[in-house]
């Protein structure tokens, strides 16, 4: 990464930070998930971001990947384990963080044990160090804590455009020799539940990315993926695409681009046995001695 590259890496983390305490703001009683993602994309433009993927906001045994439709119904209750993960870019720089918030504080002790384990994970980073390492960090904080880690959900490397790089950042203790090295940037996400510890994909997808360019058939179809295009590979949903193109039409073109590989889709991820799960994430940069982390509030 050269000085400018490294300008903007650190500038998205700061956006992503701002708008993740708004977003935060905006978890009461009663609101709308839908209009707390609109309201928090719209900050990410205003404050100069490109938005790196859809807000998501996934509530109690949803880990991730819930991404509300443009008719979505779903409101905040002072129970719900609300996780909040946004994505704020800068050319391509990637800030991704994320946090957990609970009214009525029933869950206090699982939010602290996925925010503890990612403190603890962030004070060993530097270069040298094993992946492998800073998963057993983190699955040492939340068992200490009486809590699961979500052993199949992971941090990852942020690459220009690409939120899903090498190296994975595993949640719990694995042999994996790849190690940590001065300029990698990567994200740390630790996940705790009170459940198995497994997550799989349960739901519709309403998050998509596009992998592929292959011919389309229909005009219609054609035109939508104009838009998609318009992304850089980085992930979209469905409501971005009803608000501009209607429900029928985003649905058809979905399902034709799927059919013919050019997209993939997300679908929410829950927690196998129904646990709860909280969540909290930051993106860093390694350096000589320890790292950065670009999406702690300055
Ligand atoms: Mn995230
Ligand atoms: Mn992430």
């Amino acid at each position: 990464m050269d000085e400018q590259e490294l300008q903007d890496f650190k500038k998205a983390g700061q956006i992503a930070a701002q708008v993740r305490e708004y977003g935060k703001s905006l978890i009461v009683e009663g609101a709308k998930v839908v209009d707390i993602l609109d309201k928090i994309e719209e900050k990410i433009i205003q404050l100069g971001g490109g938005i790196a993927f859809p807000a998501q906001i996934s509530i109690n045994q949803i880990a991730a990947h819930y991404c509300s439709t443009e008719n979505d119904e779903t409101i905040i209750k002072k129970q719900d384990v609300v996780k909040l993960d946004v994505g704020a870019h800068v050319n391509g720089f990637i800030g991704d963080t994320a946090l957990t918030v609970n009214l009525d504080g029933k869950y206090k002790d699982l939010l602290d044990a996925s925010e503890s384990a990612l403190n603890e994970a962030l004070k060993k980073i530097k270069p040298g160090v094993c992946v492998g390492e800073i998963g057993k960090i983190i699955q040492e904080t939340i068992s200490k804590k009486g809590f699961q880690p979500v052993k199949n959900l992971s941090g990852h490397g942020l690459g220009k455009f690409q939120i899903h790089t090498s190296p994975t950042m595993p949640n719990i203790e694995l042999k994996l020799s790849s190690k940590l090295k001065e300029g990698m940037t990567v994200a740390i996400e630790p996940f705790a539940t009170n459940g198995q510890g497994k997550i799989q994909e349960g739901g519709m997808a309403t998050v998509f990315s596009q992998i592929n360019e292959k011919p389309i058939r229909s005009p219609m179809t054609r035109e939508v993926f104009q838009k998609i295009k318009s992304y850089n590979g980085l992930p979209f949903t469905t409501r971005w695409l009803t608000k501009e193109f209607g429900e029928g039409k985003t649905r058809f073109a979905l399902n034709e681009l799927l059919k013919v590989g050019n997209i993939y889709g997300h679908a929410p991820l829950v927690e196998v046995k129904k646990g709860i799960v909280s969540q909290h994430e930051h993106s860093l940069i390694v350096t000589k001695d320890g790292c950065i982390i670009t999406t702690k509030l300055n």
